[in-house]
């Protein structure tokens, strides 16, 4: 296996190598591997998009896959001939005793067996002053997959920050498979000023691959496309709730797609959430390019917490053992139900918000989540559970106004259907709301 070195070579061969064998071993999600999706990003609009992967989530699979190998998988791009009768530990064996190869990034070498901090700007600058993004990379002994970690493309975003930085220094150089490259701080302009944002306002996660001619935004997000994430075999984008909301730790992920979902399955022991990426995110264009993505959201904005960071780099970490790349002392493997869809209970009079749940809890149908009550007339609403399930995300107690979103529940499916359907069941009010600056009740 060999690894991309320049934007010219085609990504994901080397970890769709992997993968695929591997996932000749673990069981799919009922379906999924049936459904190849191939995201529609390719005409980039200027305009913030307000679909909403997660409110837009597709019915669940019904019926049990009982072949999980790929020698009919359908995938339309895959480069290597997946072999399902090839266990994994030879797999994994043939290419631990391959010598990496340097890799190149950034206009630099990195050696195998090395690690290295390198800088990344966009070509296109605010104000003629260079911003510069450090990209850190450990580049391992052993040939093996790219894998990428990219934090606070929302500047306001800290526990990925700190999730990349625990990685990348849990990494030892010698005893790697392949390569990580961490990105810290994507958005180095936001988070400057405690903002989601870009200065002009705009939200970089909706400009993705972006455009070298298009606005700022899409400028930048051309420049880190095309000079970072396409050296990326996989790629894990990693995001926090956004306006004063909190999500439980959880990966939201396009089940539809098989590498996502092996992807997913390396993970471990957390929430799955399926949803369709919004068109002009990292995720979309990335694995729209080949490069399967999931985007891990973990706590809420501007604040670091340590239980959901530590929980993030389990994750990640798990990631990095799952697919041979280094070995860890304990894999989290204690298995967390995946949700096809969620919705977002919204409040539907002004006033003070408190909640009766808490992040991660079940509710059954019916249940009191909160209650909003107006500081003048005293008037009292409840919000109740419309559906069975479990919350992913909540708002923290706050004044709210009609129509914000308050607590995002995971739906206990009973009668799940095929996933291609594609129906959005909730949520689809979002879809004619007036383009904002961020796609309300969704970080990502
Ligand atoms: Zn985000």
């Amino acid at each position: 296996m060999t690894r991309s070195k320049s934007t010219a070579e085609r990504p994901g061969g080397a970890l769709r190598c992997l993968v695929l064998l591997m996932t000749g071993l673990l069981a799919l999600p009922a379906g999924a591997g049936e459904q190849p999706s191939e995201p529609d990003i390719a005409d980039v609009s200027e305009d913030t998009t307000l679909e909403d992967g997660a409110g837009s989530a597709a019915k669940a699979p019904d019926a049990a896959v009982e072949d999980a190998g790929f020698a009919d998988d359908g995938l339309p791009d895959a480069e290597e001939e997946p072999q399902d009768d090839v266990p994994l530990a030879d797999a994994v064996t043939e290419a631990e005793t391959d010598e990496a190869e340097a890799l190149w990034l950034l206009g630099e070498k990195v050696e195998p067996g090395t690690s290295a901090r390198l800088n990344w700007s966009a070509t296109e600058l605010f104000e003629g002053v260079p911003v510069s993004t450090p990209v850190l990379v450990v580049n391992g002994r052993k040939a093996g997959p790219v894998l990428c970690l990219t934090a606070a493309i929302h500047g306001d975003e800290l526990n990925g920050i700190e999730m990349v930085r625990r990685v990348m220094h849990d990494m030892i150089p010698e005893k790697l498979s392949g390569a990580i490259i961490g990105v810290p701080i994507v958005n180095v302009q936001g988070f400057r000023r405690g903002s989601r944002y870009l200065p002009d306002r705009r939200d970089l996660n909706r400009y993705f691959p972006g455009n070298p001619r298009g606005s700022a935004a899409s400028r930048i997000a051309h420049s880190f496309f095309t000079r970072v994430v396409m050296h990326c075999d996989a790629l894990i984008d990693l995001h926090t709730g956004s306006q004063e909301r909190y999500n439980l730790p959880q990966i939201r992920a396009d089940l539809r797609d098989p590498d996502v979902v092996t992807l997913t399955q390396g993970l471990g022991g957390m929430v799955v959430l399926h949803s369709t990426p919004a068109r002009g995110t990292l995720r979309a264009a990335a694995t729209a390019a080949g490069i399967p993505t999931v985007t891990l959201e973990a706590g809420g904005p501007s604040a670091l917490e340590a239980g959901v960071v530590r929980q993030g780099v389990t994750g990640i970490e798990t990631l990095i053992s799952t697919l041979s790349m280094q070995r860890r002392r304990s894999i989290w493997g204690d298995p967390e139900p995946v949700y096809y869809r969620s919705t977002w209970v919204r409040a539907d009079s002004g006033g003070i918000l408190f909640s009766d749940v808490s992040l991660g809890s079940s509710v059954r149908k019916g249940d009191l989540l909160g209650t909003i009550t107006d500081p003048v007339s005293n008037a009292r609403a409840e919000l109740r559970a419309p559906y069975s399930g479990r919350v992913l995300g909540m708002a923290r107690n706050q004044v709210v106004m009609p129509g914000n979103a308050a607590f995002h529940l995971g739906i206990v499916d009973d009668t799940p259907e095929d996933l291609a359907t594609e129906e959005p069941l909730v949520e689809t009010e979002q879809k004619t709301e007036p383009t904002g600056d961020y796609v309300d009740g969704m970080s990502e």
